[in-house]
């Protein structure tokens, strides 16, 4: 029998276009799968299965799939036995307590003895326990942010990632209970040879997140300033410096991390660089 993964992707959401391009950008071939419940890939053993979000971690403990990618809020929400396998760096947000913009809010003391909206009935009543605070609970599936307003509730606790649906609710927030990205998971019983694609596959997941975070910097160095632009490039060894045809002049190449990027390029035309380019970078194995 010849060995294959399934992996559950979202159907369709915030995580679905991320986590197609992530198996794209490992070189794995999903035809478009709008409509489908399974495709399989082209060049990788790998079939991919669209679910709602919520429902993957069961499906990943049933062992009807084998790796999910999920979100750390719904994942340990769930509290299916399904294992991280690697944070993937997208579908940021937090998980949060807001209350009423009026409120004047002085910490998690606020919430005892309220009524607090969510979806979250797991992760709200673990934050309870952990400050020793007693609330009623009123888990609702969407739409949650509406709640104070219309009296269901005094607080929600819900995600959030820019803030601007809280504040057009007339809600601010407060506290985070939880920050979440998407993760891969994976079930406890893969077969040698299963686990052995999924390491494959990680070793790809890994240097397509390693390159994302990095960029190729080119530029043009005055030879009398060379050393000190030089000292300024991290770059995977050190920088490459090839003269330039021009003399006087060297072409200095490096991979530089796209945090300290712009603050980088500052300090490089103080130093006198010049023409400088940046460039994604596809893959990076190091
Ligand atoms: P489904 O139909 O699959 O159940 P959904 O409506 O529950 O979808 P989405 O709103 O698409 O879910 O969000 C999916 C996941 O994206 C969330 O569980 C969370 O991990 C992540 N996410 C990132 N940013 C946000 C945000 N601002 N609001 C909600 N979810 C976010
Ligand atoms: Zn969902």
């Amino acid at each position: 029998m010849s060995v294959n993964l399934k992996i559950a992707i979202q159907k369709s959401g915030r995580l679905h276009d991320d986590s197609i391009s992530l198996l794209k950008d490992c070189g794995i071939d999903i035809k478009n799968g709008v409509n489908r419940l399974m495709v399989e890939a082209e060049n990788f053993p790998l079939s991919v299965f669209f679910l709602r979000d919520d429902d993957i971690p069961q499906y990943v403990e049933d062992k009807v799939v084998d790796l999910g990618i999920v979100g750390e809020n719904v994942l340990f929400e769930k509290q299916k036995d399904a294992v991280v396998v690697e944070k993937l760096g997208f579908g940021k947000c937090r998980l949060s307590v807001a209350v009423p913009k009026v409120e004047e809010y002085t910490g998690p003391a606020f919430l005892n003895h309220k009524t607090i909206a969510t979806s979250y009935p797991v992760l709200v009543q673990h934050y309870l326990q952990q400050h020793q605070l007693t609330a009623e609970i009123h888990e609702i599936s969407g739409s949650v942010e509406i709640a104070p307003g219309i009296g269901l509730s005094d607080a929600i606790v819900d995600l959030v990632s820019s803030g601007s649906t809280l504040f057009m609710n007339g809600l601010k927030e407060v506290e985070v209970i939880l920050k979440s990205e998407a993760v891969m998971v994976k079930h406890q019983d893969l077969h040698p040879a299963q686990q052995q694609l999924l390491d494959k596959l990680l070793f790809r997941i890994r240097s397509v997140k390693k390159a994302r975070k990095n960029k190729y910097i080119l530029l043009n160095a005055p030879n009398h300033n060379l050393e000190n632009i030089v000292a300024l490039l991290p770059g995977i060894k050190s920088p490459t410096v090839l003269p330039l045809a021009q003399s006087g002049w060297s072409s200095v190449h490096s991979v530089v991390n796209e945090n300290d990027f712009w603050d980088l390029i500052e300090k490089l035309k103080i130093a006198g660089a010049e023409g400088i380019l940046v460039v994604p970078i596809e893959k990076m194995i190091v």
